[in-house]
């Protein structure tokens, strides 16, 4: 239980997930108990990066339907997620254990720029690395920055911790509950059944770059090291 599989991972929570019962905002419980499993798994030698979502705060789409620019919208849903970054790092850092925020847009004077090189040279060194702003660029989700970032420093994992669900399910849970969870799925299963895992864009990445998925719930503590050490919880999807 105390070997891990993966020893590199990126690690994707949505907004919601940081948010927790109120679904906005920041529960900083929820902050604690993911930063206490993420230094549980940094302890047993794994590398870590988080890429974090922001639909906590704000949701680009949310902005163009009521009438704001898309592209503004978007920078605005990229900016929530530095906030979620900064709180997921103090919360890291409480720990004990070093962090760094890399942000796909230039701020300075709160995060450092992505640089690839870098980050590599940042898990070498055991920091904790959370990927903010997302891919930097309008109409993309956080889940493709996921899979981008996860492709590019050649993680072994994306480990996607959700707040209200333990896996990939046939229907919502919460409204059909005639759903069943699947243990194991492929991308194509994903694309085809049109199931909610992750967006399309994001989907086609890690197919197209054998990247696999796990999908699980955050909200049981111990959950993110059960994960890396391979234990069949949650839905894993792949290419086979
Ligand atoms: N976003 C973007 N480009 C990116 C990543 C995110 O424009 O590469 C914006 C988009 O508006 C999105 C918001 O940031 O709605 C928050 O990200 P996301 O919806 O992926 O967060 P999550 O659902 O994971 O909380």
């Amino acid at each position: 239980m105390n070997t891990p599989t993966y020893k590199r991972i990126v690690l994707k929570l949505s907004g919601e997930a940081l948010a927790g019962e109120q679904g906005f905002g920041l529960s900083p419980e929820i902050i604690k108990s993911v930063a206490i499993q993420v230094k549980e798994v940094l302890d047993l030698g794994v590398e870590v990066t988080v890429v974090v979502g922001g639909g906590n705060i704000w949701r680009g789409k949310v902005g163009s339907e009521m009438g704001m620019d898309r592209t503004t919208a978007d920078y605005m849903g990229m900016l929530a997620t530095v906030m979620n970054a900064l709180a997921l790092q103090d919360a890291i850092e409480k720990l004990g254990a070093e962090s760094r925020v890399m942000s796909s847009i230039d701020m300075r004077q709160v995060a450092e720029p992505y640089i690839r090189r870098k980050a590599i040279r940042h898990l070498e060194k055991k920091r904790v690395v959370i990927f903010a702003a997302g891919t930097g660029n309008p109409y993309f989700s956080t889940d493709t920055t996921a899979a981008l970032r996860a492709a590019e420093i050649e993680a072994d994992v994306i480990l996607m911790g959700k707040n209200n669900v333990d896996g990939v399910y046939s229907a919502d849970p919460m409204l059909d509950t005639t759903a069943v969870k699947y243990d194991q799925l492929t991308y194509l299963d994903v694309i085809s059944k049109g199931l909610q895992v992750m967006d399309a864009t994001a989907s086609t990445l890690c197919m197209d770059n054998d990247i696999p998925l796990v999908v699980f719930s955050i909200m049981e503590e111990g959950n993110i090291k059960k994960a890396v050490c391979g234990e069949t919880i949650g839905t894993v999807v792949g290419r086979n």
